[in-house]
């Protein structure tokens, strides 16, 4: 008796093995593949091109819109057409999709798809359910296979009509048998994971334990409601576990050549900015166009520019960037309103550029090299099926019609003949038991997948939870449910509510074995352990503090306790743009020249000033690539008319970026080291000084620094008694680079001569002494606080949390002031 065992796609391997291993006189199919078979059989020749079907639903709108009344508003969206190809196929599998539309949008869906099928038999094309509706009228009228007893369906779930009416007829005078392979006791255990990482790593350290015990490849399995979003976890985990798995296929549009075309049409309509040269040029991401990594530098230093002209005096010494450029020039010519013939020649003409020859070696990289040919390849096959039609399109109407086209065709992954584990979807499993199945992303709003609703008619896939769930545990002897804590935002989930009736299952992670460390969660603030207080203030005693830790400390306790006790890293955000540390850092250096080249000597005047230190900043953020913000050149002419005026007063720049590491803090464990840098000491003929810090920011309150909420101008008095005994203090400030400001402490007799007025921080002489040993003061409790472990969250203001990086860790809440 021979058995025909019609079963999904993803199962028929497997299955034709079985039936191999049992050697039963069986044979095994698709339904597709099966009517595939039959037409071959009766020597009906056809064309399939999936490509040639996207385009007809495109035109089949674009000849019947000026008679669209129903459809109007909408028919010139690339959703529309997206809809349609999904009711056409509806329409073509035999599903009453017309009795959800009202009279006049049934009466034009009609006709767009008679039109659609017009056009595809002008083509010569049957798609696949025409394919089957062919076989069907075969089937119907004599006995194909004459072999078969009996026809047995497996795993293939609720058939569509069209597809029951072929089973049907194919299945008269044999025995119809369907079959849903199901593990009648599973063992299923739910396993939680920290978040997306930690469970695909969990899955693949079971898998790799199972494979080192000996068991088949192809009795696990991989499953996750959508497979597509875990693939960038599941490839590096995978590959560095060295679990042999099944990738599945890519749409063209993913594939480096799809992104890199659609970039370049995208580019060329939008004149090409920055953004869309990285795009084209992304390493890993887009067309291998073989830059150095100096050229790619090149582009990420570029200031914002627009327009290839631009681009070609930026890059263009570059020989790497020349190529590319001559690459992308001509294309602009290119994109206007033409045939859609004519623009599938262009594609044909851009492809000989994009050669994967000319750009990657197979020699460099087989593997790359032959994901690029077949994706080169499958687009040459898209440029001359647009070659078929002759109606004129414009570019940004053709750049949708391109991407719908490259998304709607699947690159098959690598044929091997070795056995690989299986990573699916949930929706797959059912028609295979495995031994150990690992189901991840049970999570709810995951599991069972959404489907989109359709907004032409409505309708939303249905899901079925519960048969889902039955369907995922009974696939496998032994399942294992995973579910992460936190997306990979970092936002929570909540496990799949089908695994509550498993709750009792449910595997506690093991406790972690006691370490000896700090903890983020200190009880009230105070670190109590002995151990590392005694520890921490080794620390403190043998290497000192330095200046900005120990602002960091006055700004908040906790913030210090995260970056110098428990000594946590912030990760920096990677940016092609220069960040606001590094602006500082220029303007620093800027100043710090100007004032080199006049330590002595006859001041220059305002104009050659200006003059000057707009060279100094060109100069500096040249070297970086880049050109200065032209806020920034105006705030610094100004500030340095305001600075040499300043000078003329008396106060003359003396010592730059003066840099102390002795300075002493009395504490109750003894002296603790001080060390900083002042960035300019300016002295007075009278043997006075002022001490000067430059800010490109705002300056602290006044209160924060009287009152030790700031300790830069406290620190900075102290550590000039050290480093300048010979002279005297009378002023120690921020000095505010935007605004030419200052803001510290002055002293009153020499205000006249630092142009400084009463309400910005002149102190009478009494007073400034007072203030200098409250400074002292201030300084010692602090170190006595870090000593004694004291590091509450207490931020000193709401501005300091805004560009804290603990923020998570902490959890205060910021941003809400004024509520
Ligand atoms: S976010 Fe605010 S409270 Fe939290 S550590 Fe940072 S500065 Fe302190």
């Amino acid at each position: 008796m021979t058995v025909l065992h019609l079963v999904p796609s993803a199962y028929l391997r497997q299955t034709r093995r079985r039936l191999s291993r049992e050697g039963q006189p069986a044979m095994a199919a698709t339904i597709n593949g099966l009517a595939a078979q039959i037409l071959r059989s009766h020597l009906i020749s056809y064309t399939e091109n999936r490509l040639l079907e996207e385009v007809a639903v495109w035109q089949s709108v674009q000849d019947l819109r000026e008679g669209l009344q129903f459809f109007a508003p909408i028919a010139e969206f690339s959703g529309f057409t997206q809809e349609l190809r999904w009711l056409f196929s509806c329409l073509d599998y035999g599903e009453d999709i017309y009795a959800r539309m009202p009279q006049p949008g049934r009466e034009e869906l009609e006709g767009l798809y008679n039109r659609y099928h017009e056009i595809l038999s002008e083509n010569g094309v049957l798609s696949v359910p025409g394919q089957i509706k062919r076989v069907l009228d075969i089937v119907r009228q004599e006995q194909v296979l004459p072999e078969v007893q009996v026809i047995r369906l497996v795993g293939l779930g609720e058939l569509r009509p069209l597809e029951n009416q072929f089973v049907q007829a194919l299945a008269r005078g044999r025995r119809l048998e369907e079959v849903q392979p199901r593990v009648q006791d599973p063992v299923v255990e739910v396993i939680k994971a920290p978040d997306p990482a930690a469970e695909v790593e969990l899955i693949a350290e079971a898998l790799r334990r199972d494979l080192e015990q000996g068991a088949s490849v192809e009795t696990l399995a991989v499953a996750f409601p959508n497979p597509g979003q875990y693939l960038p976890l599941i490839i590096p985990v995978f590959e560095r576990l060295k679990i042999s798995w099944q990738a599945p296929g890519t749409t063209l549009r993913n594939t480096p050549l799809g992104k890199v075309v659609l970039t370049l049409i995208a580019g060329g309509l939008a004149g090409w900015d920055k953004r869309s040269l990285e795009l084209l040029t992304a390493p890993g991401w887009g067309f291998p166009f073989g830059l150095s990594s100096e050229e790619h530098r090149m582009l990420r230093l570029a200031p914002p520019l627009k327009g290839l002209p631009a681009w070609r005096s930026w890059l263009g010494q570059a020989a790497g960037w020349q190529r590319v450029l001559a690459l992308i020039e001509p294309l602009r010519a290119e994109l206007t309103d033409r045939p859609l013939a004519e623009y599938g020649f262009w594609l044909e003409s851009l492809l000989e550029e994009l050669d994967p020859e000319g750009w990657v070696s197979p020699q460099d990289n087989l593997e790359h090299w032959a994901e690029l040919v077949k994706a080169w390849d499958a687009m040459q096959g898209a440029a001359q099926t647009l070659q078929c039609f002759q109606w004129v399109i414009g570019p940004a109407k053709f750049l949708k019609l391109l991407e719908g086209l490259l998304t709607s065709f699947v690159i098959r992954p690598r044929r091997v003949f070795a056995e690989r584990v299986q990573v699916l979807s949930t929706d797959q499993l059912g028609a295979h038991i495995y031994d150990r199945l690992y189901a991840g992303g049970i999570v709810e709003g995951q599991f069972p997948p959404q489907g989109r609703a359709h907004w032409l008619t409505r309708m939303r896939a249905e899901a079925q939870r519960d048969e889902l769930y039955a369907r995922v545990v009974s696939s496998a002897h032994h399942v294992c449910l995973y579910y992460p804590e936190v997306d990979r935002e970092g936002k929570l989930n909540l496990p799949a509510t089908v695994l509550g009736v498993k709750k009792d299952n449910e595997k506690k992670p093991a406790a972690p074995a006691p370490i000896h460390q700090p903890s983020l969660f200190i009880q009230g603030g105070t670190l109590n352990d002995p151990e590392l207080l005694a520890k921490l203030r080794e620390k403190v005693l043998k290497k000192g503090l330095s200046v900005s830790q120990l602002n960091t400390y006055a700004s908040c306790p906790f913030r210090f306790f995260c970056s110098y006790v428990l000594e946590l890293e912030v990760l920096e955000e990677e940016s092609l743009e220069l960040g606001a540390g590094e602006h500082g850092t220029i303007v620093h250096e800027v100043l710090r020249t100007f004032w080199e080249r006049h330590l002595t000597g006859t001041l220059p005047t305002v104009e050659e000033s200006q003059i000057l230190i707009e060279e100094l900043l060109a100069e500096a953020y040249l070297e970086r690539g880049c050109q200065p913000p032209a806020d920034l050149t105006r705030a610094l002419r100004s500030f340095i008319r305001q600075d040499v005026q300043r000078a003329e007063g008396g106060f003359r720049p003396a010592h730059l970026e003066r840099e102390f590491d002795n300075v002493a803090v009395s504490s109750k464990a003894g002296s603790v080291l001080l060390k900083g840098r002042i960035d300019r000491i300016d002295w007075h003929p009278d043997g006075v000084y002022v001490l000067y810090d430059y800010k490109t920011g705002r300056a602290p309150t006044r209160s924060a620094l009287l009152d030790g909420g700031d300790l830069q101008i406290a620190s900075y008095l102290l550590a000039a008694q050290t480093l300048l005994p010979e002279g005297r203090s009378v002023g120690a400030a921020y000095y505010l680079v935007r605004s030419g400001a200052r803001a510290g402490v002055f002293h009153e007799s020499y205000s006249p001569h630092l142009k400084v007025q009463r309400r910005t921080g002149v102190l009478a002489e009494e007073e400034f002494a007072e203030q200098q040993d409250k400074f002292a003061q201030i300084l010692s409790d602090k170190v006595n606080s870090i000593l004694e472990g004291s590091f509450p969250v207490e931020p000193a203001s709401s501005d300091t949390c805004s560009f804290c990086p603990f923020q998570g860790i902490c959890r205060k809440e910021v941003g809400t002031r004024g509520f």
